[in-house]
């Protein structure tokens, strides 16, 4: 395409993009002061560098507890602290009526810190450190996983506060350090050390979240289990020698062998009650043929060619129906001119919640077929059992969500990755993934490039968990 019509092109696409953002800032109502004041939140923390693994939660940490003061919390509500000094937590404590009979806490929580973002990496005009609102959206790291939900939660409780909001029980707002990896989890080190800190009847956690389609929402998700996270290393020795000389036995070989073998091996079908009633509802908004898989599947779990049709249908389905194990690195020898000793494979398992690792490990060894490559240990585990759907929170999420979504179903679902709901399960303390934030379920950026979240989304989301936390707190709903 020639320069000069380009540059016309250009600058007409240029105007055509700028009155693109005028008019959705013309279409947007101006923001309203709870709006604007989550907002100015929200871009304080995406634009201080809480990278998991080259930064801490510290900063952002203490600019939220300066907002709390501001609010006119008590300092003796105010805590802060963390493994590190550059890891600290938040953690805010907002009173109820109290009284002997006063039920347990709600805890808010998310965390801080994100995962690591180069701006090499991202698009020319994008900074993951720095906010900007284009097209309708928010662009920074952080601001779908898990900034949203951070600055969410500080704001409505500060409004809460400014409108002398007085709740049935306590609400502790809990923002945490290294969520995403790192050395320094912020929610394990506060129920090891500060466990009178976070003590709740239940937790409203990130995990969940609402999908568009074509711009509309159609379901809201509520995470209410997720898979286990174990790593499992299979390791195949040879007495090596000479290249020059090579054998029929070979390390890398038989590994490789052994990973074939493995890759066609699929764990069974399980379902729990959290799987069941997402595989329910699914088959109700999915294609005849596979909603006839599904119910199939859901009589009968052991029914081959239904949950070929279900899994082949999506691997997030697959990843539902059952534990999933698979290859993720490898290595193997030690000179080129050597015949290998060694070669080991890392096999990912997410199993499903309440999975004994011994028999995940059993599984592999017998999938493998060769007693010759060695299955490390099964890590040891506490089971993290599914939260039940109690119909006070499913209730109160239905409700709100009818209020502001209209007439779409309301899906339990499994989280197929971690989250920090998962030490509050073994506590048995029932943690939930909501948020009422929607998204494109084809869009998902978190942990990617060009992290984004939708600007209609975020203050939505804002609103749903303002309502949900204050259906939460009233007594009526309160058991
Ligand atoms: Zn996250």
């Amino acid at each position: 395409m020639r320069a000069s019509s380009f540059i016309r092109l250009a600058t007409l696409a240029l105007a055509m993009s700028f009155a693109g953002v005028a008019r959705v800032r013309a279409q947007q109502a101006p923001l309203t002061p709870n709006q604007q004041a989550a907002r100015d939140i929200y871009k304080e923390l995406l634009e201080t560098n809480t990278s998991v693994m080259t930064a801490g939660t510290t900063i952002a940490a203490q600019q939220i507890a300066k907002r709390y003061r501001d609010a006119g919390f008590a300092e003796g509500d105010i805590f802060l602290g963390g493994v590190k000094p550059e890891k600290f937590n938040v953690v805010l404590r907002y009173h109820g009526r109290g009284g002997a009979t006063a039920p347990r806490p709600l805890l808010l929580l998310a965390h801080l810190d994100v995962v690591e973002a180069l701006k090499s990496d991202w698009s020319p005009d994008l900074d993951p450190f720095k906010f900007l609102e284009r097209d309708g959206y928010f662009y920074a790291r952080g601001t779908s996983d898990d900034k949203a939900m951070a600055s969410i939660f500080a704001a409505n409780i500060i409004r809460l506060k400014k409108e002398g909001y007085v709740p049935d029980r306590d609400i502790i707002v809990a923002l945490t350090a290294d969520e995403e990896g790192g050395c320094c989890n912020g929610v394990r080190w506060l129920i090891a050390n500060h466990r009178e800190l976070v003590d709740a009847a239940y937790v409203i956690n990130e995990g969940g979240g609402g999908s568009l389609r074509d711009g509309k929402p159609f379901l809201n998700n509520v995470q209410a289990t997720e898979k286990v996270f174990a790593n499992f290393t299979i390791t195949a020795k040879n007495r090596g020698g000479h290249s020059s000389v090579p054998r029929p036995d070979n390390a890398i070989y038989e590994l490789s062998e052994g990973l074939v073998r493995f890759s066609h091996f699929n764990f069974p079908v399980q379902f729990n009650e959290v799987t069941r009633s997402y595989f329910e509802h699914t088959a109700a908004i999915e294609s005849p043929d596979v909603a006839a898989a599904m119910r199939a599947l859901l009589r009968n779990p052991n029914d081959l060619a239904a949950s070929a049709a279900v899994s082949g249908r999506d691997p997030r389905y697959n990843s539902t129906l059952r534990t999933t194990c698979v290859a993720t690195m490898l290595t193997g020898g030690h000179a080129t001119n050597a015949l290998p000793q060694t070669a080991s494979a890392t096999i990912n398992c997410r199993m499903l919640p309440n999975t004994d690792p011994a028999d995940v490990r059993a599984q592999i060894v017998r999938a493998i077929a060769d007693t010759a490559i060695e299955v490390s240990a099964a890590p040891a585990m506490r089971p993290s059992a599914p939260s039940p759907l109690l119909p006070e929170v499913m209730g109160a999420v239905e409700t709100v969500t009818k209020q502001m979504f209209g007439n779409i179903p309301v899906v339990p679902i499994m989280g197929t990755g971690a989250t920090d709901s998962s030490p509050f399960r073994v506590l048995g303390i029932p943690a939930y993934g909501v948020s009422g934030l929607m998204g494109d379920p084809e869009d998902v950026r978190a942990h990617g490039r060009d992290e984004r979240m939708l600007m209609k989304s975020y203050f939505d989301g804002q609103e749903f968990l303002y309502r949900l936390t204050k259906m939460l707190t009233v007594a009526k709903t309160v058991p």
